[in-house]
């Protein structure tokens, strides 16, 4: 959508649910048509669901037939409609949830949202494809909102092991969807990619000219890393902040809520950096200034990523030094660092996690390998001896391959497990499985769920839920056998048990529908408890609410 079309649907959205939507306004406080909610996020609406199957996702599990919220905060939740009204002065406003299901929101404990939102290009979710024709749709409904001439994008996300097709689609085809804005579309953090005849004009002409196959296809590595280069190069801020308010939009459409953001790789500026690169100390500020305009419809959540090579770690002892973890408000904290410390696990790695526990941050890291993680819980169990950690929830994330003895070091030491499940979902197989998951969740760590999205990963909860609950790769092989969880334990780490891995204060106010919790939830279009297997991948929001203010409307609530 081009800015003054996004401002009018978001108008007419204003208008049809007469709801509070500061995002709405404030997109036109940002285009400069109205300068409203110029001084911060709006105040949250009062609302009264009602009629729903409303999952509170408390300890006792209770399910409540209407939730109120006052202020942006839960003032009522149970089964009488009449008390949930008289809890305001007012007359507030009422939805009937027609017997839908609704969760608190969702929170991705790991994903790269900030990554997303400052793409190049008109970033085009492609998640939820799953065929080179829902491609083309998806790309042509895209384009219909974007200027002729303006490149229509979907960098990483996706796999084409989802297509039936088991292949990315053509210059002919996307030509045909098209036809008028050029095209890029890039698998994981490096390609293999495809672009359309617009687009292959545009790489050709690069400073770094791109080869290009004459079925737009371009090669992973060195190739895709000239093309994204040569797109990224074009990027001016608007279009970050426009970026940005599109990867919020995308997040609040599937209910995720509050992202814990792990960073990036420090982009070169050369053709090597691939989908993860972007400037660490630049990145944020597109979304700090969507938030400044009132227009933050997402909590973000922002661990900062350190991977110095160098001994002495400069850059981490400066940020330890000048910088605060946990500060901000409700809508945008700081957190640790993570979920890189340091390159590699060797010495260096070793220091930067002394110097994290002496600092008193929270530090989180990725494991990945069969062995990786040894490293990592021994590593944080030689800190702990020197500066203890026990309250400081130091995290290993992904964890494919860990075993119960490491699990239960990590836990003696206070830590705990982020687990993911969109990369097994797009490229895992028989021997790249994992995480397991019920090993886990019997044992009783401090675990929750990620998507560990943008990249080699989708965003979309639902696809992990999908692959947590079923064990099924995209291709439909079960790969996690004897792994799966329940889909009331796979929310669960969703939402109330992922509120331990934002920390104080977040964790009292976020992830559970309980009074005085942040008034965050998600009404869905199907009643994922109950759907088959199959359509848990499906499941959308249809309605969402975050502090009191629908920032998600399909329209399907009338
Ligand atoms: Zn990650």
């Amino acid at each position: 959508m081009s800015p003054a079309e996004q401002e009018g649907v978001s108008r007419r959205r204003l208008f049809k649910t007469g709801a509070v939507v500061g995002a709405a306004a404030a997109v036109g406080a940002m285009t400069g048509a109205e300068p409203a909610f110029a001084e911060g996020p709006p105040a949250g609406g009062d609302l009264v669901l009602h009629g729903g199957e409303i999952h509170t996702m408390n300890a006792a599990h209770d399910v409540v037939s209407v939730v109120a919220i006052r202020d942006g905060r839960i003032a009522y939740a149970g089964d009488v409609l009449g008390r949930a009204i008289a809890v305001f002065r007012g007359r507030p406003r009422l939805i009937d949830l027609g017997g839908r299901t609704a969760i608190p929101g969702i929170i991705d404990n790991h994903n790269h949202i900030v990554l997303m939102g400052n793409r190049p290009g008109h970033h085009t979710p492609l998640e939820n494809a799953y065929s080179i024709v829902d491609v083309q749709q998806t790309y042509a409904q895209r384009a219909a909102g974007v200027p002729p001439g303006e490149f229509i994008s979907t960098i990483g996300g996706f796999h084409f092991n989802q297509f039936t097709e088991v292949r990315l689609p053509t210059l002919a085809e996307l030509d045909a969807a098209v036809p008028n804005h050029p095209a890029y579309l890039t698998v994981g953090f490096t390609g293999p990619s495809v672009t359309n005849s617009l687009g292959k004009a545009f790489f050709e002409a690069a400073e770094l000219p791109v080869t290009i196959g004459s079925d737009g296809s371009i090669a992973s590595g060195m190739q895709t890393g000239r093309a994204t280069l040569a797109l990224r190069r074009t990027l001016t801020f608007e279009q970050r902040k426009r970026s940005a308010l599109d990867a919020m939009a995308y997040a609040v459409s599937v209910g995720v809520t509050t992202h814990l953001d792990q960073g990036a790789f420090q982009a070169t500026d050369t053709p090597s950096d691939g989908a993860a690169h972007e400037d660490n100390y630049a990145m944020h500020l597109p979304f700090l200034s969507v938030y400044a305009a009132g227009a933050g419809i997402i909590r973000l959540r922002i661990n900062f990523l350190h991977m110095e090579t160098d001994p002495t770690l400069p850059g981490l002892t400066q940020r330890l030094q000048n910088a605060f973890p946990f500060f901000g408000n409700e809508w945008v904290r700081t957190g640790g660092i993570g979920e890189f410390i340091a390159a590699g696990l060797g010495p260096t790695w070793l220091e930067a996690a002394r110097r994290v526990a002496r600092a008193g941050w929270r530090a989180e890291v990725h494991s990945l390998s069969q062995t990786d993680y040894r490293t990592e819980i021994e590593g944080y169990e030689a800190v702990n001896a020197e500066f203890p950690i026990g309250d400081l929830r130091w995290v290993v994330a992904h964890a494919p391959f860990i075993t119960e003895e490491y699990v239960n070091r990590l836990k003696a030491l206070g830590g705990g497990l982020s687990l993911f499940g969109g990369s097994r979902y797009l490229t895992g197989s028989g021997t790249n499985a994992g995480p397991p998951y019920r090993m886990i969740v019997d044992n009783g760590i401090h675990a929750g769920m990620s998507c560990d999205g943008m990249q080699v990963a989708p965003l979309n909860p639902f696809i992990s839920a999908y692959y947590a609950v079923t064990g099924r790769n995209a291709r439909g092989d079960l790969i996690n056998a004897g792994q799966q969880i329940s889909r009331h334990e796979l929310l669960d780490l969703y939402t109330r048990s992922n509120g331990w891995f934002l920390g104080e204060p977040d964790e009292d106010q976020l992830g559970t529908l309980e009074l005085g919790r942040l008034g965050d939830v998600v009404v869905l279009d199907r009643d994922y408890f109950t759907v088959p297997e199959d359509e848990i991948r499906h499941v959308r929001s249809v309605l969402t609410v975050v502090g009191g203010n629908i920032v998600h409307d399909s329209g399907s609530l009338g």
